[in-house]
């Protein structure tokens, strides 16, 4: 039989698929990988895995503990999953400016959801903080730490960089994608690395975040404005992104993410959330940049029913300045 055994087996070993628009709109091959696809239906089920993994290895988890994490909701999920699948409470601090679909999808999953108000990370009541601190009151809680914790890029490089490597055979020329923690692309960026020295590693970045400036001067100054994407942009260098050598970095607007993903929908069939917008629309200006006969590999990253109530709301985006086209 050809099986995946429970859950944690099926994290993981994604499709990865040719975007035929993207693709013959420049002459390359432009293939996303289906993170999408993964049980808890996003990128972060690995890194959520690989953290609570590590962690059982090193004896600081046992059956009955709590599980403890700040996020925009994504690596939330697959911990909420996982948590169920080994045994474990959940409790999940997210800041105020992401999806209610997220928070009760994390309610549904048993997760003890605690929502609180955004400020940024200098902030001794940014939910990352408060979750560290919450889980220090407790001796039978582990905080997850996934913007720090280091197995969320080893997830990357050992499973993630292997498959792409393999599913390409070996034909991948860059690697675009958008950051959160950095896990994805510093452990895809060591491992694609050791495998060809000369893969273009591309870091795609949302307005209001610091990374584009951090790749293009070396100082991780915000730049200017707002997003309305969940999950990615990021005001600080993590321990996941630091050391990793990044070729360049491309900023990508709100508007062109909610071109991208509405074109997809209604000419593809694709229904994405705005990471992967940011994503195909990176991958695309990198395939322009190199030209044609280059193969490049992007993360589609989580499906859009998390966003039904924002991006995929005609209204909601209209309120935000947005066009659909
Ligand atoms: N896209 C989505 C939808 C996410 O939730 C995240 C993780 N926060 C990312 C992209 C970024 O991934 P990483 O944390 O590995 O940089």
């Amino acid at each position: 039989m050809d099986l995946r055994n429970g859950f944690i087996e099926t994290i993981g070993n994604t499709p990865l698929i040719r975007l035929h628009a993207a693709s013959e709109a420049t002459g390359c091959e432009i293939l996303g990988k289906a993170e999408f696809m993964n049980p808890g239906g996003s990128i972060k089920d690995r890194a959520a895995w690989w953290m609570i993994r590590e962690a059982e290895k090193d004896g600081c988890l046992q059956a009955g503990d709590t599980v403890v994490e700040g996020t925009a909701g994504n690596t939330g999920i697959g911990i909420a999953h996982i948590c169920n699948a080994r045994g474990y409470d959940c409790v999940i601090y997210m800041p105020d400016n992401q999806s209610r679909e997220k928070i009760e999808i994390l309610q549904t999953l048993g997760a003890e959801v605690r929502v609180v108000p955004t400020v940024p990370y200098a902030n001794d009541m940014n939910y990352q903080k408060q979750a560290d601190r919450y889980a220090q009151t407790r001796d039978d809680a582990l905080w997850v730490n996934q913007f720090d914790n280091t197995a969320n890029r080893l997830a990357h490089f050992e499973s993630t960089g292997p498959e792409i490597w393999r599913q390409t055979d070996g034909r991948v020329d860059a690697f675009a994608c958008s950051v959160g923690t950095g896990g994805t692309i510093s452990g895809v960026a060591q491992y694609l690395r050791q495998q060809k020295s000369e893969v273009r590693i591309v870091l795609l970045d949302c307005v209001g975040s610091a990374l584009y400036n951090y790749v293009s001067t070396g100082v991780a100054t915000l730049s200017d404005g707002t997003s309305i994407t969940e999950g990615i942009g990021n005001a600080r260098v993590t321990d996941n992104l630091a050391g990793t050598e990044i070729d360049w970095a491309l900023q990508i607007s709100d508007q062109e993410m909610v071109d991208t993903v509405y074109t997809l929908l209604r000419e593809e069939g694709w229904f994405f959330g705005s990471s992967s917008g940011i994503n195909v629309c990176g991958a695309i200006e990198v395939a322009r940049q190199l030209g044609p006969g280059h193969t490049i590999v992007t993360m589609l990253c989580d499906g859009g029913g998390k966003y039904r109530s924002s991006l995929y709301d005609r209204e909601w985006l209209l309120s935000r300045g947005m066009r659909i086209g």
